[in-house]
């Protein structure tokens, strides 16, 4: 199943272009938004496996929110690439890689303007999404993925100054500028994206590839990330985890690049979809 965001409704989508509306055709049972469907996710999507299609509404790109759009809690993962991480000048974590977040005030949608804060020194990291299905904690060795009610595309979008300046480095707030986690364009649940532990993500600037990996190279997997989350707080149904990006970040280019008013980045994952962020001065 493929579940969209289209102008604060769930929809459910019948093709690429079209869905329909989940609290239409379930007479008022689940919705109208996501948030609500998350609370009862399992109830929810023994109901979507079987329910009959309402009247379709076109999927208007421009009008897609993020699959969760006010999650409880945000995680966003840190050097979870060995390639990225050696980019980076780190070592690969042995442990429970970085985690840190994007407040919630920073989600958007699929297709969005971004104004690039001053400074030129915006960085651009694909990233595969897990968004949680149900309260979950000290999930078992294996059960990770129970926990995934489904997946998208998300871009941490980071202000490199001001994420690494001053004695402590301020990933939270470099990172949690007003649209930089675009999250999209809908989500897909498990069972519907094939090979799910080893899917091509990538980034392109006007087209020029500047990303380009696979989540079978993830230090700590999905399942392996939400089990290990789930040892030390608690995870709500709806919460967001960012989950790392692959190498070819602007920081760890000679010369360093950032992204420029005028560019459009597209972010893409097998099986999932693309979302599009277009920049514009500050
Ligand atoms: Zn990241």
């Amino acid at each position: 199943m493929r579940l969209a965001n289209l102008a604060g409704r769930a929809v459910i989508l019948i093709d690429d272009a079209t869905g329909f509306d989940v609290h239409a055709a379930s007479r008022g049972a689940f919705g109208p938004g996501l948030p609500e469907i998350y609370q009862r996710w399992a109830e929810f999507s023994a109901w979507a496996a079987t329910a009959p299609s309402g009247a379709a509404v076109p999927i208007i790109r421009s009008e897609l929110g993020s699959p969760s759009p006010r999650p409880t809690q945000v995680f966003a993962i840190g050097l979870n690439y060995s390639d990225h991480a050696a980019e980076s000048g780190f070592e690969a974590p042995e442990d429970l890689p970085p985690v840190f977040t994007k407040w919630q005030s920073s989600i958007t949608g699929a297709e969005t303007l971004v104004r690039l804060p001053p400074g030129g020194s915006t960085d651009w990291e694909v990233e595969l999404v897990a968004i949680v299905g149900r309260t979950a904690s000290d999930l078992a060795d294996g059960t990770g993925w129970d926990a995934i009610a489904g997946l998208a595309v998300g871009q941490d979008l980071s202000e490199r100054v001001s994420q690494l300046r001053g004695p402590a480095a301020q990933f939270g707030l470099g990172k949690s500028f007003r649209g930089f986690a675009p999250i999209g364009p809908w989500l897909v649940t498990p069972d519907a994206v094939p090979a799910k532990d080893d899917l091509e993500l990538w980034a392109q600037i006007d087209g020029e590839d500047v990303q380009r990996g696979r989540t079978s190279q993830l230090i700590f997997p999905v399942a392996r990330l939400v089990e290990a989350l789930s040892r030390i707080v608690t995870l709500y149904p709806g919460d967001v985890i960012f989950t790392g990006t692959p190498a070819g970040v602007g920081l760890g280019r000679t010369p360093q690049r950032f992204l420029r008013p005028g560019e459009v980045l597209t972010s893409g994952i097998e099986g999932i979809g693309t979302i599009r962020q277009t920049f514009v001065a500050s």
